[in-house]
């Protein structure tokens, strides 16, 4: 792993009332780091998962942060795509030695990527952004739409006391009583990592549109029959299709549950610099404003959008 460069960036959830949040005003550092791919693995159709030797970053990211990726040669595509941390992998020793993502296959980088095998050298730039707050409640309903699963795993490995994420900044004081993942896909094919969310303590609710394969139907209709036994105590973490969050939002909203959300807007730099990634937040007045998805989010609390 070579640094080429690094900036420091503001990591600040400055917008009010964000729920459990602990990292407010925290400065971290996003490197771009020149990694090699350990291992590359078909997840489900069209959908790998990646495997990259970085150290570093993988001793920092946290749950639901994201590191933009590209090939670490060439001008095709010039710029960087966004991932989300899956997990981290460790050394025999025990330490962070690289970081795992998962991608779908659905345009010009990632058809490459999907070529891209053992001992090729990419070029990853992070972590960035803000990712999920340390989950501080007795019951955490994750809420996946297709690959929107990915940050999911660090979220509930560290949800059960599985997994430590970043330099010892991060700790869960609280652990939720409950962690579920509700997981939908549009069929059984698509279903990615589920020998991974198989661990001790998850609570794996799978929904197909097509009925392949568990509930036959949308994943919300799981959410919303984990909400009808209770709703004190629940927090509800989503990433997903926009229209998935929006719904899932909105049922939150409905039954008075905290929701946040990961974005996955499409964005250029990563760093805040091209404000291509904007989405409307709403201000204290309740009029709105725009907010960079990269620096301010990828993770808002739900409220917060103008979905
Ligand atoms: C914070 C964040 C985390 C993400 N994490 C993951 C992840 O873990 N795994 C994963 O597979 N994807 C993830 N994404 C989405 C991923 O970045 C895009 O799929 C990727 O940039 C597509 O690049 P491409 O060159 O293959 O497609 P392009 O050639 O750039 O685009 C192909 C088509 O896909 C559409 N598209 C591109 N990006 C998006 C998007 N974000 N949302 C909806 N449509 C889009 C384009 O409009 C176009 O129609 C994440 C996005 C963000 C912002």
């Amino acid at each position: 792993m070579g640094e080429l460069d690094s900036f420091e960036t503001q990591q600040g959830r400055d917008m009010s009332d964000n729920g459990s949040c602990t990292l407010p005003g925290m400065v971290l550092c996003a490197k771009q780091h020149t990694a090699t791919i350990e291992g590359v693995r078909q997840m489900a159709q069209d959908t790998w998962a990646v495997r990259v030797s970085a150290p570093e970053l993988a001793a920092a990211v946290t749950p639901g942060q994201f590191f933009m990726i590209r090939p670490s040669t060439g001008s095709d595509p010039l710029l960087g795509r966004p991932f989300a941390l899956f997990d981290v992998y460790y050394d025999s020793q025990g330490q962070p030695a690289g970081v795992e993502f998962g991608f779908v296959k659905v345009g010009k980088m990632t058809s490459l990527m999907s070529q891209w095998a053992q001992g090729d050298v990419v070029s990853v730039w992070g972590p960035l952004g803000n990712g999920f707050p340390v989950p501080e409640c007795e019951h955490l309903i994750c809420v996946a739409g297709g690959i929107g699963q990915t940050p999911f795993l660090a979220v509930t490995r560290e949800a059960l006391g599985l997994n430590q994420y970043g330099s010892g900044n991060r700790t869960v004081t609280r652990r939720p009583e409950t962690v579920s993942l509700c997981y939908g896909v549009r069929s059984k094919n698509y279903l990615a990592g589920v020998d991974e969310f198989t661990i001790p303590g998850l609570d794996l609710q799978i929904a197909t549109d097509d009925g392949s394969v568990g509930h036959h139907g949308f994943v919300t209709q799981l959410l919303k029959n984990k909400l009808s036994l209770t709703k004190s105590g629940v927090h509800v973490y989503c990433c997903g299709p926009e229209p998935m969050m929006k719904a899932v939002a909105e049922i939150c909203r409905q039954e008075s549950v905290a929701c946040w959300l990961s974005l996955e807007t499409p964005m250029a730099c990563g760093f805040g610099a091209c404000f291509s990634c904007v989405t409307k937040v709403v201000e204290p007045d309740g009029t709105w404003d725009y907010r960079r998805t990269c620096v301010e989010g990828p993770v808002f609390k739900a409220e917060q959008l103008v979905l």
